[in-house]
C-alpha cells in the first residue's frame, strides 16, 4: 500500500485525500492548543486535563482514567497533576470507592481557566457553521465510524460514543438509544455521552 503522503497516490484515491485533511486539520488542533498552553504557562496535556476535568464527572477524574483518555503513561499524567496543584489549579479528594485512588477535582481558579481555555478550537469550529446541514451530518456519521474503527484497532482508547455503548441499537440503519427509549437522528448520535456504557 502506498503513502497516502505520496502525491501520486494522494491524487488517485479519496481515502488518501480524506486522511490528509483530517492530518492538516490535527495540526490546526495542536497549534490551537499549543497557542493557549503558552498564553497560560501549561503544558498542552495540562490545559487538557483541566478541560477534561470541567465538563466530566467525578469518577471519571483519576489518574488511571485520564492516563488512558490521553493515550498516555500514569507517570507522565501523575506529572501534569503535580504541577496543577503546584498552581493551585486543582486539588485532590479521597476516593470513597477506591482507597489507594484519589479523585481530582478543580479550584474555582482552575474552572475558570477550563473555561476559557476549552474555548482553543472556537476557530475549527467557525468554518463548520458555514456547511449545509446535510453535510454536517454525513461528517459527523462519518467520523464517528472512523472513530469506532480506530477504537476497535485498539488504536485509540476509551470512547464514550453511541456505537461503543450497550444502550446503542442500529436496526434498518436507524440509530436507537435504550436507555432514553428513542431513536437518534444522524445530528443526535454522541461522541462524547455522561450516560455512556461500554458494550462488552
Ligand atoms: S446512552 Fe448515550 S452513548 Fe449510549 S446510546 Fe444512548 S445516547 Fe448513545
Amino acid at each position: 500500500m502506498k503513502s497516502p503522503f505520496n502525491l501520486e497516490q494522494q491524487n488517485n484515491s479519496i481515502e488518501s485525500k480524506i486522511v490528509v485533511a483530517l492530518e492538516r486539520i490535527s495540526e490546526a488542533f495542536r497549534v490551537l492548543l499549543w497557542n493557549e498552553s503558552k498564553e497560560n504557562s501549561l503544558s498542552p496535556i495540562q490545559i487538557q486535563v483541566l478541560i477534561f476535568l470541567r465538563f466530566h464527572s467525578e469518577e471519571k477524574c483519576k489518574v488511571s482514567y485520564l492516563a488512558d483518555e490521553f493515550n498516555m503513561t500514569k507517570a507522565t499524567i501523575s506529572d501534569s497533576v503535580r504541577v496543577l496543584l503546584k498552581k493551585e489549579l486543582i486539588q485532590k479528594f479521597d476516593n470513597p470507592n477506591d482507597t489507594r485512588s484519589y479523585l481530582i477535582g478543580l479550584t474555582e481558579q482552575g474552572k475558570l481557566l477550563a473555561e476559557k481555555s476549552s474555548n482553543f478550537t472556537f476557530n475549527i469550529e467557525k468554518p463548520l457553521n458555514s456547511l449545509p446541514e446535510q453535510q454536517k451530518k454525513e461528517i459527523l456519521t462519518g467520523l464517528l465510524k472512523v472513530i469506532y474503527q480506530l477504537n476497535q484497532s485498539g488504536i485509540i482508547t476509551i470512547q464514550r460514543m453511541c456505537f461503543t455503548c450497550s444502550y446503542y441499537q442500529n436496526e434498518n440503519n436507524e440509530h436507537y438509544c435504550k436507555l432514553m427509549r428513542t431513536k437518534l437522528t444522524q445530528k443526535e448520535l454522541r461522541v462524547d455521552c455522561p450516560e455512556h456504557e461500554l458494550k462488552i
